[in-house]
């Protein structure tokens, strides 16, 4: 009878996949179930440990967008199904590994995680106001015109910018649209958030800033744009039209995503092997 009692009290580490839905996601979402229930894992979609992502950053990006409302006990780790991801750092090949780490820390341990910041935005409208977190950027582009919007930094006007649109990126998504953006990479260790221009118009009548900017925690920036105009806001891979927005404040979020780490992969060894290879020369 003990002995029963201290088997039902010995914790089974929980997991979920969210995969990317091709035939070879698929395939080695099935064999990393079956791997890993016959470890002693125990599958959960509900209250997962861990979220096992299997496909790309963007199959990441869903994953964390899907289990947002657990962020404070959900940890991810992503399996590459294409090329080498960010966010989405085994191999294929792999999985039996990674399984046979997550069986030996049966709960998700402090030295086994890292936490990156996110972005947090409020978007206020004619409708009221939405909170909504990003793990890599949040845009705001116009739709028919020229996006203008006035930027205030901590409550002060900072300027006026006329252009394509506005970036604000975290410092893990600073490799993504961000960089396509010219802006700078980010450690993820610093909490920060990054506002990068989208073709801003420069010339003798409009001016703004031109480089891109880096707040750090405890600062914060509201973007007003012009009334009554289209508005395309983007959160990660997910696009939403906001005809009545009436103002953005973005910051870094108080929350932050966990990712399990059970082998270092320092984040500019990843910058180096995704932009510019590894190879001597
Ligand atoms: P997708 O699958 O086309 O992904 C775009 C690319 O971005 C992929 O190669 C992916 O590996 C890479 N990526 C995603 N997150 C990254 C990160 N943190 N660091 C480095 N590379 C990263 O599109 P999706 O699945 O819809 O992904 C949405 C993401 O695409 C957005 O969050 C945005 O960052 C990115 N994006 C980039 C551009 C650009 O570079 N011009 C434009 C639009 C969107």
């Amino acid at each position: 009878m003990m002995e029963m009692k201290h088997a039902a009290e010995v914790y089974a580490l929980t997991f979920y996949i969210h995969h990317r839905g091709d035939e070879l996601s698929r395939q080695l979402a099935e064999s990393f179930r079956q791997q890993a229930e016959q470890k002693g894992l125990r599958w959960c979609a509900e209250e997962p440990d861990i979220v096992v992502s299997i496909g790309g950053d963007g199959t990441l990006l869903q994953a964390f967008h899907t289990y947002f409302n657990k962020v404070d006990h959900v940890a991810f780790v992503g399996v590459h199904t294409g090329h080498l991801g960010f966010y989405a750092d085994w191999k294929p090949h792999e999985i039996e590994l990674l399984i046979d780490c997550m069986a030996s820390h049966p709960k998700p341990d402090p030295h086994s995680i890292v936490e990156y910041p996110i972005v947090e935005i409020t978007a206020e409208s004619d409708d009221g106001s939405e909170t909504f977190y990003a793990l890599n950027e949040v845009t705001l582009k116009g739709i028919e015109t020229t996006f203008v919007a006035q930027l205030n930094i901590n409550d002060e006007k900072f300027e006026m910018f006329r252009g394509d649109g506005i970036c604000i990126s975290s410092p893990s998504g600073s490799t993504a649209y961000n960089k396509a953006l010219g802006g700078a990479m980010i450690h993820p260790s610093l909490e920060a958030v990054q506002i990068a221009e989208i073709a801003s118009i420069n010339n003798r009548i409009y001016r703004t800033l031109g480089s891109s900017i880096v707040l750090p925690k405890h600062h914060h920036c509201d973007i007003y744009p012009e009334e009554g105009k289209r508005l395309l806001l983007s959160i990660d891979h997910i696009y939403k039209e906001y005809p009545k927005l009436r103002g953005l404040s973005v910051r870094v979020a108080d929350v932050k995503v966990k990712f399990v780490r059970y082998r270092p992969f320092p984040f500019w060894n990843r910058v180096r092997d995704a932009f510019i290879g590894n190879e001597s020369n």
